[in-house]
């Protein structure tokens, strides 16, 4: 790799999601300050997707669940907070509002944009509950609502998680019960995927299953293509259409704008090599949800992605040969309300079917992810964190 005899090695990650966090934090553990890492985010605290729903459904303060970035305190690391500005793959330079980085090794961390926009009404009479605002914001929304018919809505794939949109629809069956407002109201979950996790069957099956016994209707093979602010109704893919009084919505994600114009997004989103996340550049990797790496969008996909990097890196900087190939292999945590929490274990081979195994859901488990926030939050940011008391 050029540039790689440097000491220490300058490597800019860009994004300080779930895949730059892995990613500097094992270099920090294994090189210290034998390495020159700048971490550049625009947002000043990371926040898990699941802490969103969190917030959402009213579990956490929005305070509870920042975790800030100036508290990184990980030797040959620096956190830079800017927007990047510009990328040049071919140079591994970036142009941020912070000044220019220049890289022995670049990393494209920067994950998905949300673009509301690109539905007709939804922005209009929608809450998307993807962001971080906007899932703050549907808390009071749902504190505010009085029961009717709420409908959930994908608009296009891919989006992230998979699962969140099944578990925000059982999470919204839990809260108007809790309220008394179950009877009065409808729920309804449109997924233009052909079930609600379909490399797991077993979850799809289980999902299924809380939704007939909670008088959930599931739409699925359906995407919402605009909404009639003027009527409150969402239009499908199929030309049918779903009255709503509470429309939550995933919007149609993106490559983020930066990334499409440096020119690197080839397939709508950043080729890499399946095995060694790195790009058709030399010297510049990327991971997570900037990528069409043939993993779903989701932060333990990010995580696995980042630590082969890692490894890669820290096997050049040692002078020995390449690092393990990335597996495909993530676990996930699955919500279905009253505490009860499933545990999906998948892997997607290269070139190969995904195959997967379900456990639960029970109570127990809940507590299996909480170690999982709780883990991740002690080795990024070394502090103490308990998702839920
Ligand atoms: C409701 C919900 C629930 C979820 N639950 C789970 C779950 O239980 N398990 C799971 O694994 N995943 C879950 N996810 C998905 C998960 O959050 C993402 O897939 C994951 O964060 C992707 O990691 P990443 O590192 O690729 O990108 P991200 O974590 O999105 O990080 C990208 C970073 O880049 C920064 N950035 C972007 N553009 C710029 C720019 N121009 N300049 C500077 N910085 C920039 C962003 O601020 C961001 O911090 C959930 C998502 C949602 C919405």
């Amino acid at each position: 790799m050029p540039g790689i005899d440097r000491q220490p090695l300058r490597v800019v990650v860009l994004g300080a999601g779930f895949g730059g966090l892995e990613l500097t934090t094992r270099l920090s553990d294994e090189l210290g300050d034998g390495v020159d890492v700048v971490l550049v985010d625009r947002t000043e605290d990371f926040v898990f997707g699941f802490s969103k729903l969190d917030v959402m459904f009213g579990r956490l303060e929005p305070e509870q669940v920042r975790h800030r970035y100036e508290d990184i305190a990980a030797p040959g690391v620096r956190f830079v907070n800017a927007e990047v500005l510009a990328i040049d793959p071919v140079a591994r330079r970036v142009e941020t509002t912070s000044g220019a980085f220049e890289a022995d090794v670049l990393v494209l961390a920067l994950g998905s944009d949300l673009d509301p926009t690109a539905t007709p009404g939804l922005a209009e009479d929608g809450v998307d509950f993807y962001s971080e605002a906007g899932a703050f914001a549907a808390r009071d929304v749902l504190e505010r609502f009085e029961g009717g018919r709420v409908v959930i809505g994908v608009m296009s794939t891919p989006y992230k998680c998979p699962p969140a949109p099944s578990e925000t629809a059982l999470l919204v069956h839990e809260h108007l019960t809790r309220r008394g407002q179950r009877e009065r109201s409808s729920i309804t979950l449109v997924l233009p995927l052909p079930s609600p996790v379909p490399p797991s069957p077993a979850t799809s099956a289980a999902l299924t299953e809380a939704f007939d016994q909670r008088g959930i209707d599931l739409r699925a093979h359906r995407a919402v293509q605009r909404l009639d602010p003027e009527r409150h109704v969402a239009v499908l893919d199929d030309g049918s259409e779903l009255p709503y009084d509470l429309f939550l919505g995933v919007p149609v994600h993106r490559v983020p704008e930066v990334v499409e114009r440096s020119g690197m997004a080839t397939d709508g989103w950043v080729a890499v090599d399946r095995g060694t996340l790195a790009t058709r550049w030399p010297g510049v990797y990327a991971v997570g949800d900037v990528t069409s790496a043939g993993t779903p969008k989701a932060g333990v996909f990010a995580e696995g992605q980042a630590s082969v990097v890692a490894e890669a890196i820290l096997a050049q900087v040692r002078g020995q040969g390449g690092g393990p190939a990335y597996d495909g292999h993530g676990v996930c945590y699955v919500e279905f309300g009253d505490q009860e929490v499933a545990v999906v274990d998948v892997t997607f081979p290269d070139g190969a079917a995904p195959s997967g195994f379900l456990e639960g859901p029970s109570v127990e488990l809940a507590a299996v992810k909480g170690e999982f926030g709780t883990s991740r939050i002690r080795r990024w940011f070394g502090q103490d964190w308990a998702p839920l008391s």
